[in-house]
């Protein structure tokens, strides 16, 4: 199965470039380990899959696709990734990414462009577009995405895969290369809702590496899959959220979004709709928090301690080598995000934007917490459009930034959500995402509820 994975991939990756690095001889040898074991290490001892290039690799590069990184090789594995190695799971490769996962296109990636398997002068989404279009294009079964503000999720919905944003805290970010710590979050990618829960359970789990892992059992994501796969909702309350709708969602999006409620109402659910007010301002509190939190962890990138240095020619000082090399190694948007973070929380400003963010991420969690008194699950588009063409929104970071609408709100509160395949929209026939969202710790929800409706 590896082999024919790689094969895969050496056929069709130099049109998709889902991979910044490959590790054929690893991969072959990890499996191998599979066939020559007396027991499999887990259900999914053998299957190989590909993760995204923010989650360190003892022995791979990993370059979260920023120049500043290019060839550093961490003396470390994530627990994500040890995890997976545990399982006895084959990892193919690094897939491309965003810079520092800050994008939705993987665009921003300083190794270019992933191509959308469904139609190549579009985008894949982002960050995790390698991820998402690895699996599209066949090139891996599994994948391992991150999601801060809808980057497993927005990339699975233009891709037809299905993508998994965890409980924040159910999956341990020790090793996940840091964006914004508050937010950030790995997760399961796969071609179905079953696949994903069975890696959701091999991936998840307390960890007492990340001071910010859940100390709870993790949640029966595989029997709820497998529940979800009966074809009954019976008793099942889904909210549909009154403020995901209208002007800058495509009518083909809207058709397929509510063909998708008729179909969750035809399972049995029972659906009424629900205002969730705060989320309209989850956009731009997001815009504020997570350029603050990136502005305090890329500080690290110094020159001095990792990746790339230039200038180093002792005529230059410290301060300049450093300066030089954030220069040489950052692209465009995130020396955006640094400067924009940084001016947040300057004094003076701090309680204006970031304390006004924080206030509205509350009232945020306010609205999820009220909503689930009524409902078991939120639904809504995944997101606003499908897949737009390469370089459409470039230069144009306010209409990129749009393609997170939906998704923010999740990572804003750490609840579970998930993007489920929901068909072709019938105005360009490219794919459309369904998000399901529960309450923190109910990550089984979303997959009896998925698994029901794909
Ligand atoms: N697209 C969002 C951003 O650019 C989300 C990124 C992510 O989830 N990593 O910040």
């Amino acid at each position: 199965v590896t082999q024919a994975h790689l094969n895969r991939i050496a056929e069709v990756d130099g049109a998709v470039n889902a991979f910044l690095h490959l590790d054929a001889e690893g991969a072959l040898a990890a499996a191998r380990a599979v066939d020559e074991a007396a027991e499999p290490a887990s259900a999914l001892a053998g299957v190989p899959l590909a993760l995204k290039d923010v989650l360190t690799t003892r022995d791979m590069p990993t370059t979260c696709g920023s120049k500043t990184l290019e060839g550093w090789v961490p003396p470390y594995d994530a627990t994500v990734t040890r995890k997976l190695r545990e399982a006895g799971m084959p990892i193919l490769g690094k897939t491309n990414m965003d810079e520092f996962a800050m994008g939705s296109s993987t665009e921003n990636s300083a190794f270019g462009p992933t191509r959308n398997p469904w139609d190549p002068t579009r985008i894949p989404g982002g960050s995790g577009g390698g991820s998402a279009a690895s699996l599209a294009a066949f090139e891996a079964p599994l994948a391992i995405g991150t999601d801060t503000g809808g980057s497993i999720r927005q990339p699975g919905a233009v891709t037809g895969t299905v993508g998994v944003k965890p409980t924040y805290g159910g999956v341990s970010r020790y090793g996940l290369v840091a964006f914004s710590s508050s937010l950030d979050q790995a997760g399961p990618c796969a071609r179905t809702v079953l696949d994903a829960a069975l890696l959701h359970e091999v991936i998840a789990g307390h960890d007492p590496l990340d001071s910010t892992s859940i100390d709870a059992p993790v949640p029966p994501v595989v029997a709820a899959a497998r529940e979800g796969l009966r074809g009954d909702l019976t008793g099942v309350k889904v909210g549909v959220v009154t403020e995901f709708a209208g002007d800058g969602y495509q009518a083909g999006v809207q058709r397929s979004f509510e063909a998708a409620v008729a179909q969750l109402r035809a399972l049995g659910a029972e659906v009424v709709e629900v205002s969730c007010p705060n989320f309209t301002y989850a956009l731009p509190a997001y815009y504020l928090i997570a350029p603050s939190e990136c502005s305090s962890n890329l500080a690290r990138f110094d020159a001095m301690r990792y990746g790339l240095r230039v200038a180093d020619d002792g005529r230059h000082s410290a301060e300049e080598v450093m300066s030089l090399t954030r220069e040489a190694g950052f692209g465009a948007e995130v020396k955006r995000r640094v400067m924009l973070g940084t001016y947040a929380l300057s004094s003076g400003y701090y309680d204006a934007y970031y304390g006004s963010a924080q206030k509205v991420r509350t009232l945020i969690k306010r609205d999820f917490d009220d909503a689930f008194e009524r409902v078991d699950v939120l639904v809504s588009p995944t997101t606003p459009t499908t897949a737009f063409k390469i370089g459409e929104r470039v230069d144009d970071p306010l209409a990129m930034y749009l393609a997170d609408l939906c998704t923010i709100p999740a990572n804003l509160a750490g609840n579970a959500a998930m993007s489920v395949p929901s068909g072709l929209s019938d105005e360009d026939g490219l794919p459309v995402g369904l998000q399901i969202m529960a309450p923190a710790l109910a990550d089984d929800r979303l997959y009896r509820v998925g698994a029901a409706y794909e």
